[in-house]
């Protein structure tokens, strides 16, 4: 019998259970990797993320090597075919693999066909299996992320002392949530030049003639192990200290902020998220760092990550494809195009977008994600273009994310209420408003914000159910006050919004 290992482009850790499987057998087992042309058309992904994948397989497939491990590294059109010749040319009897975290991509797989066996490992990548994450929640009555993160907690001691957490609370998210109010000091992201590797896939991605999103320059991601530790070390150092007071505010030019920027190597497997849990926790006793800062990170990664992991694997087949609004607009057109719109809160956003791929969580959730809920835009067109745009994107993270979470899709399994806000939030949190055409305290008028008609345009054609959630009474008693001439003017300024910008 002879195993071959097939590595995916987000299973890049030498520790993966594939690998693991064979390690005492590494001279003997073939290994590949495989760069498909036709994958990277399924949608116009960023420019960036492209090369970010490839170069992260390319920088992996060197690491085997050095490793002693067999590798062959195919750039081709499909992978059946690919994996076929090589099952054929090293006489392989069972293909292994990981179980691919994305859902369509494991199915895809599943339908080839191939000259051996297949085997599918569970995977180690995350902390939570799909068995434990299941027994969790058949031992729930309601689903909380709180609730999983303290278990998590538990379970991995984790800033704990005994049985209770460190600081005597779980959550400390309450100092978190400061305004950019005062001009602050921002930390210095960790960048890298491309090396020869990187300039190679740059080179080859401008060759394919696909449809992209975002500037392939210049680009500065990590693209291996050891940048991505240089990165992490660089947070840890540099950030985590003040990680937490503002890590919901927003301001111009800012693009990075206190953020860790780890998401795309946890998510390529270049970083595990029990190794970055750990350094944190210990950055935390070395350093005597703020509790808020460094609890607020952990049950970002320890909760939340994880949890969105759970959900997506626990949820139906169809949970991709819920509507609970039941909204049908497509998603404007300058959502792909930052020169299009004149609202200064989402022009800063996608401009950074189109030109690095990253925006923080409440630039997402708050600006991003939140419009396109309160305008009535499709939630799956609103996923395809997160899934397009970001580079941290994968199927596993982006449904949870954006169908539950952002879009309020799946009627309250993640969350409680819709994340919808008015520009009194953004002006809040932000500093955007203050050089924008529009007025943020307006809601009718010529200089109306588009966040603040569309807000009540939404809570007025939603309102019975949102009473239903019982969660949005004040808001919607406030609505019930409004005059009903303002709220016919509101609903008109969101139809000729919605007239001008191509939507029905
Ligand atoms: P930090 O703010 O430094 O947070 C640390 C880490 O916590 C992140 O790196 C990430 O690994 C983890 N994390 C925090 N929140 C979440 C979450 N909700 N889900 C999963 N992991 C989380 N995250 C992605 O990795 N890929 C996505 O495509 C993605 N799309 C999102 C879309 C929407 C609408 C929303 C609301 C959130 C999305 N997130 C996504 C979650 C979160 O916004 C990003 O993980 C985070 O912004 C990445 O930047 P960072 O590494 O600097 O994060
Ligand atoms: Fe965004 Fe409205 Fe503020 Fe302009 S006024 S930045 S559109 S929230």
């Amino acid at each position: 019998m002879t195993i071959g290992i097939w590595i995916l482009g987000d299973q890049l850790n030498l520790e993966q259970a594939a690998l693991l499987s064979c390690h005492d057998n590494k001279q003997e087992t073939p290994v590949i990797l495989i760069e498909s042309c036709s994958y990277i058309q399924k949608r116009p992904y960023h420019q960036q993320k492209l090369v970010l994948v490839f170069s992260a397989m390319r920088h992996f497939a060197e690491e085997l090597r050095s490793q002693g491990w067999p590798v062959t590294y195919k750039a081709v059109q499909n992978f059946e075919p690919a994996l076929n010749d090589w099952i054929t040319t090293n006489k392989i009897t069972e293909l292994r693999l990981v179980m691919p975290y994305d859902r369509p991509f494991f199915n895809s797989i599943k339908s080839f066909k191939l000259d051996c066996s297949i085997k599918f490992i569970p995977n180690n990548h995350f902390l939570w299996s799909q068995a434990e994450f299941k027994q969790w929640t058949d031992s729930r009555k309601r689903l909380l992320l709180e609730d999983f993160y303290r278990e998590g907690r538990k379970r991995f001691n984790i800033l704990m002392e005994e049985d209770q957490p460190i600081g005597g609370q779980w959550n400390f998210d309450k100092q978190n949530r400061k305004p950019p109010k005062k001009s602050l000091n921002t930390p210095t992201a960790l960048w890298f030049e491309p090396d020869e590797i990187t300039q190679q896939v740059i080179k080859d991605i401008k060759s394919y003639k696909i449809e992209t999103y975002g500037n392939i320059e210049p680009f500065k991601w990590g693209v291996s192990r050891s940048q991505a530790l240089q990165i992490l070390e660089h947070f840890l150092v540099n950030n985590l200290n003040n990680f937490g007071p503002y890590q919901d505010a927003m301001i111009t030019g800012e693009y990075t902020m206190w953020h860790s920027l780890i998401s795309p190597y946890i998510n390529l497997g270049l970083l595990t998220p029990l190794e970055v849990i750990k350094k944190i926790e210990k950055a935390y006793y070395e350093f005597d760092y703020p509790l808020n800062s460094v609890e607020g990170l952990i049950r970002q990664i320890l909760g939340w990550r994880e949890y969105m992991y759970g959900i997506y694997q626990v949820m139906d087949d169809n949970y991709a494809d819920k509507n609970w609004f039941n909204h049908q607009e497509k998603l404007p057109d300058f959502y792909w195009d930052s020169k299009q719109t004149d609202m200064n809160c989402l022009k800063q956003i996608l401009q950074q977008i189109e030109e690095t791929g990253y925006a923080h969580h409440i630039q997402r959730l708050m600006i991003l994600s939140n419009f396109a809920l309160i305008v009535g835009v499709s939630p799956q067109a609103v996923n395809d273009w997160f899934h397009s745009a970001f580079i941290d994107a994968y199927d596993w993270v982006m449904v949870p994310n954006v169908i539950g979470m952002g879009q309020f899709a799946d009627g309250g399994i993640l969350a409680s209420k819709p994340y919808a806000a008015s520009a009194n939030y953004i002006n809040k949190m932000s500093d955007y408003c203050k050089n924008c055409v529009y007025k943020q305290k307006q809601r009718t008028g010529e200089k109306a914000c588009p966040f603040n008609f569309f807000y009540w345009d939404f809570l007025s054609r939603h309102q019975q159910k949102l009473k239903d959630l019982g969660r949005m009474n004040l808001v919607l008693a406030n609505l019930k006050k409004m005059e009903s001439e303002e709220l016919k003017e509101i609903q008109n300024k969101a139809q000729q919004w919605k007239n001008k910008n191509g939507l029905s």
